[in-house]
C-alpha cells in the first residue's frame, strides 16, 4: 500500500469522458490499496479562455482578481471529478487552494508556496477518501487567491507530495514520459526511462514544458520521487530521480530543448568603458525585465555592441527601456528581433566530454544554420538561431547525437 499524488494536466481532464477515465484510474489505483490525492489542472483551454475574457476589459488585468478568476478553471474540475469519483462508490472530497491549506505569499500570478498544513488532509486519508486538489492555487497569509504560475499544477502535486511525504509524485499528461525531444517535432525521440533532476530542471528551463520548472526544483529539494506518465495508456513513464538512465557511463548528450519565447535586443556602439553594463541593464531589471542571454562584443575603435536576450512578453518594454539607454550612452543604435529560438543540448555526461560542443555547431552548420548567439554551463550548451530552422535544427542535432537509438554509452556527433 502506497501513498501516491496523482496529477491530472488539462488535457486529461479535458472533457467529461476523459473525466471519468481519470476516475477510472484512481478507482484501479484504490481497489490496489494505495492512498490517493489527486491534483487537477483546469480544462484544456480554460485558463486561456479566462484570460482572454479578462484582456477584453482590461489589458492588464489586475493581478489580484485576474487570480480570482484564473483559479475557477481548476475549480470545476475538482467538483466534477469528485461526482465522478463517487459515482464508482468511492468516497471523495473536492478542496480549492485555499481550504488546504496552501499558504503562498502575496506575489498574484507566480505566488510561491510557504506552508502546507497537512492535518486536515491526513484525518481524510485515514477515512478512505479520495482527496481532490485544485491546481495552481493557493491563498496568502490574507485569504487573497493567489495563483502559481502557468503550469503551476505540476508544483502543487510535488509540493503536496513533500508535504504529506508520498511515495511517489505521479504526473499524467498527454505523453507517456519525458523524451529526448519533444515527440510532438520529432517523430523519433525516445521516451526516457529515467533522467536526473539536474538534467530535468535545464529541460525544463530551456523549454521543455512538460514539468513545469519550480515542480522539478521543489522535486529535487525535497527528494519526491518524480514520475511522468499517460494518462491515455498504460506504462512506466519516466522516473526523475539522482541518476540518469546510464549510471555507469552516462552519454554526453540526454535531450534537446527549444524555445520560442525569447527576442534578441543590441545596442550598437557603445563606449567600452567600466560600469557600461550595468548603465544598460539596471534599468531593464528596474523595469522587471529579466534578461536570459548576455553577449559584449570586443572593442572596436573604443566601442562595443552589447546584446541580450528577454521574454518575448517583454519585448516591448525591454525596447523602449533600451531607446532611452542608448539615447543616455550616446549609443550609434538598436537593434531588435522578436524572430529568433533557442535551441539547447542537455546532459550531466557534458561535463566530461570535451568536443560536444564543437559536435553541435558542426551539426548545424551541415544544415547551413547560422548561429547568432551561444552560451555554455557544465551540462548545456544554448544557441540562438532564427526562428524559422528551429525544427529542422532540434531534428538535425537529435539525429547527430543519435538520441533516437538507446543509450549504450558515450554518445559522439
Ligand atoms: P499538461 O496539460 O498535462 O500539464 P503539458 O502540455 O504542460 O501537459 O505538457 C505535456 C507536453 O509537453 C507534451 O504534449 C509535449 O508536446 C511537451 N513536451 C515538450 N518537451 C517534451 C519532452 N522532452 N518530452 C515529453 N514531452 C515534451
Ligand atoms: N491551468 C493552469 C495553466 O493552464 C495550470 C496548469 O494547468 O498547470 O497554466
Ligand atoms: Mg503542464
Amino acid at each position: 500500500m502506497a501513498l501516491l499524488v496523482q496529477k491530472y494536466g488539462g488535457t486529461s481532464v479535458g472533457s467529461i469522458e476523459r473525466i471519468e477515465a481519470v476516475a477510472d484510474r484512481v478507482l484501479k489505483h484504490k481497489q490496489q490499496g494505495d492512498d490517493i490525492v489527486v491534483v487537477v489542472s483546469a480544462m484544456s483551454g480554460e485558463t486561456n479562455r479566462l484570460i482572454g475574457l479578462a484582456k477584453s476589459i482590461q489589458a492588464t488585468p489586475d493581478v489580484r482578481e485576474m487570480d480570482v478568476l484564473l483559479s475557477t478553471g481548476e475549480q470545476v474540475t475538482i467538483a466534477l471529478l469528485s461526482m465522478a469519483l463517487m459515482k464508482r462508490g468511492l468516497k471523495a472530497k473536492s478542496y480549492t487552494g485555499s481550504q488546504v491549506r496552501i499558504t503562498t505569499d502575496n506575489s498574484h500570478g507566480k505566488a510561491r508556496i510557504q506552508d502546507i498544513d497537512t492535518d486536515a488532509m491526513r484525518s481524510d486519508l485515514d477515512d478512505g477518501t479520495v482527496l481532490v486538489v485544485a491546481g495552481f492555487q493557493g491563498a496568502d497569509e490574507f485569504g487573497n487567491i493567489t495563483t502559481l504560475g502557468r503550469g503551476g499544477s505540476d508544483t502543487t502535486g510535488v509540493a503536496l507530495a513533500a508535504a504529506l511525504k508520498a511515495d511517489e509524485c505521479q504526473i499524467y499528461t498527454d505523453v507517456d514520459g519525458v523524451y529526448t525531444t519533444d515527440p510532438r517535432v520529432v517523430d523519433s525521440a525516445r521516451r526516457l526511462e529515467k533522467i536526473t533532476f539536474e538534467e530535468m530542471l535545464e529541460m525544463a528551463s530551456l523549454g521543455s514544458k512538460v514539468l513545469q520548472i519550480r515542480s522539478v526544483e521543489f522535486a529535487g529539494k525535497y527528494q519526491v520521487p518524480l514520475r511522468v506518465l499517460s494518462s491515455f495508456k498504460d506504462g512506466d513513464g519516466t522516473l526523475i530521480t539522482t541518476d540518469g538512465e546510464n549510471t555507469m557511463e552516462q552519454p554526453a548528450v540526454s535531450g534537446i530543448a527549444f524555445n520560442r519565447d525569447e527576442a534578441k535586443l543590441t545596442l550598437k556602439g557603445v563606449p567600452d568603458v567600466p560600469g557600461v553594463a550595468s548603465k544598460i541593464l539596471g534599468p531593464v531589471s528596474e523595469a522587471n525585465v529579466e534578461v536570459d542571454m548576455i553577449v559584449q562584443n570586443v572593442s572596436m575603435d573604443g566601442t562595443t555592441d552589447f546584446t541580450f536576450t528577454v521574454h518575448r512578453n517583454d519585448y516591448d518594454k525591454a525596447l523602449n527601456v533600451l531607446q532611452g539607454v542608448a539615447k543616455d550612452l550616446n549609443a550609434k543604435e538598436v537593434l531588435s528581433d522578436d524572430k529568433i529560438a533557442k535551441v539547447s543540448i542537455v546532459g550531466v555526461g557534458m561535463r566530461s566530454h570535451a568536443g560536444v560542443a564543437t559536435s553541435m555547431f558542426k551539426a548545424l552548420a551541415e544544415e547551413s544554420i547560422n548561429i547568432q548567439l551561444i552560451s555554455t554551463s557544465e551540462i548545456k550548451v544554448s544557441v540562438i538561431i532564427d526562428e524559422k530552422y528551429m525544427e529542422l535544427a532540434v531534428r538535425s542535432l537529435h539525429s547527430a547525437f543519435k538520441l533516437n537509438e538507446p543509450n549504450t554509452g558515450v554518445s559522439e556527433a
